[in-house]
């Protein structure tokens, strides 16, 4: 499957496209995970990254159509693909309706993952991520089951840096600027499917109901 998963940080886009990339070996490509581990490695992506990353803010489009029209040509993207956190603008969009029709290729659909403002404030601040694989745990809900571990892969499970009280309701206020409105861009394709639930199973079977599967 080619699917875009929109949605406000901590909507669950991870989480959801985790779950999809076991039912038919499709990828999960999470903008935000790859510019963190350009971060975390030093590189000279992550050095152009950082302090956007980090005050909550986004980065430039250019920067991220750069990683993208790289990405989106790896082998692995032929058995089909998750964009997590991209696009994010308007531009961005633009951007990758062009690049698509330039490969020759076509979304199956756009799912915006809908869910309250509480929640996801509740999530946000509760949220703690693995910084070797990316898995999401919640202190309250989905602790690891040794503290500060990942269950999976055995590496750090931390708080996010633009997880602070601050940056987060940076993130949430860009999102609604510079984000939301893709919901609009995409229904006007005809590519909107809006799920408004706050379980992940839920998003799933909403997904494969559309999908036919
Ligand atoms: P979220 O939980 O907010 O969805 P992500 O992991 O997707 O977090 O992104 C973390 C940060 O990485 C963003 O706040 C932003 O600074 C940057 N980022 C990720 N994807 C994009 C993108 N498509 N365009 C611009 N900036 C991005
Ligand atoms: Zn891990």
């Amino acid at each position: 499957m080619k699917l875009i998963l929109l949605g406000a940080p901590g909507a669950g886009k991870g989480t959801v496209a985790k779950l999809l990339t076991k039912m038919d070996g499709s990828v999960q490509i999470s903008t935000g995970d790859i510019l963190r581990g350009a971060v975390a490695a030093g590189t000279e992506l992550g050095k152009q990254a950082e302090a956007a990353m980090k005050a909550g803010d986004l980065v430039s489009d250019d920067l991220i159509m750069g990683i993208m029209k790289d990405r989106l040509r790896e082998d692995d993207c032929k058995s089909g693909y998750l964009l997590d956190g991209f696009p994010r603008t308007i531009p961005q969009a633009e951007a990758l309706k062009a690049l698509l029709a330039d490969m020759g290729e076509e979304l199956d659909f756009v799912v915006n993952i809908d869910v309250p403002r509480d929640v996801i404030l509740d999530r946000l601040t509760t949220r703690r991520t693995c910084t070797d694989c990316g898995a999401i745990y919640n202190v309250k809900s989905n602790p690891p089951k040794e503290e500060g571990k990942c269950d999976s892969c055995g590496g750090p499970v931390v708080q996010r840096d633009d997880e602070t009280e601050e940056a987060i309701g940076n993130r949430l206020d860009v999102y609604n600027e510079k984000t939301a409105p893709l919901a609009n861009f995409y229904e006007g394709e005809g590519m909107l499917l809006t799920v408004s639930a706050t379980s992940s199973d839920a998003v799933i079977d909403a997904i494969t109901e559309k999908l036919g599967k």
